[in-house]
């Protein structure tokens, strides 16, 4: 699918077709995966398409932008769920609390501390996901697979937060479908039911290794400006 800069519904429409199919393919048709609309550099001009015709769920990857765009989209539409999908400061976490719905990017001891606080602060409670640095790259935030059993752990035990699933950005060059594999073994030996894995150039495949969510921003928006 070649997107369509200018109309983003189309987009929707045509990526929530594909996954369908590809979840058909794979025998795996009564699962239902939902479409983060991700909006990170889009303009409210771009988003407010996306919002007319349906679309609820929006990925931002910074607080500040986030911050400086959603109040005023959100304001016609309560119903919007905003997520959080890049990397978090604790510096950020008290207002990432207040706008997120769902922080994606729960990935170190101190972050999970203070998110833990935050949330009692505010009594807001957010779902949060674990980033798993999948293909253990230097320069990708999240913890290494072999330690995110004992990160979990922590979580709950020492922070006592409910940790609601995993989220991984596979190195840009491979094959992503064994980090899906993955990502997918080490949810299901946790417990843990959601999975936010692919973006436009592979939800297909993520779809059909389990992914419960699949952030999409190109595919929708068209290149970012
Ligand atoms: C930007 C971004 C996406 C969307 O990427 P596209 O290739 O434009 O679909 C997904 N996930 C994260 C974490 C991102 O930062």
């Amino acid at each position: 699918m070649s997107p369509h800069p200018t109309d983003p519904a189309a987009n929707l429409r045509a990526i929530s077709e594909d996954i369908n199919n590809a979840l058909k393919e794979a025998g795996r048709e009564s699962r239902t995966v939902t479409i983060t609309a991700v909006t990170k550099k889009q303009s409210a001009e771009r988003i407010l398409p996306a919002l007319a015709a349906g679309q609820r769920v929006f990925g931002e990857n910074r607080v500040q932008e986030a911050q400086e765009k959603w109040p005023a989209l959100r304001e016609p539409f309560p119903d919007i769920e905003l997520r959080l999908i890049g990397p978090l400061q604790s510096n950020k976490a008290a207002d990432a609390v207040r706008l997120f719905d769902v922080i994606e990017t729960v990935d170190r001891p101190k972050i999970a501390r203070t998110l833990a606080q935050e949330m009692e602060k505010q009594s807001r409670r957010l779902k949060l996901l674990v980033q798993v640095n999948i293909g253990e790259e230097d320069q990708k935030a999240g913890v290494a697979p072999r330690e995110a059993d004992a990160f979990l752990t922590l979580c709950r035990e020492q922070y006592g937060l409910t940790i609601d699933g995993l989220m991984c950005i596979p190195p840009a060059d491979d094959d992503p479908a064994p980090y899906f594999a993955l990502l997918a073994k080490i949810a299901a030996r946790n417990g843990l039911a959601e999975l936010s894995m692919g973006m436009s150039a592979d939800y297909r495949i993520a779809a059909q290794l389990g992914a419960t969510s699949v952030r999409i921003g190109t595919a929708i928006f068209g290149a970012r400006p």
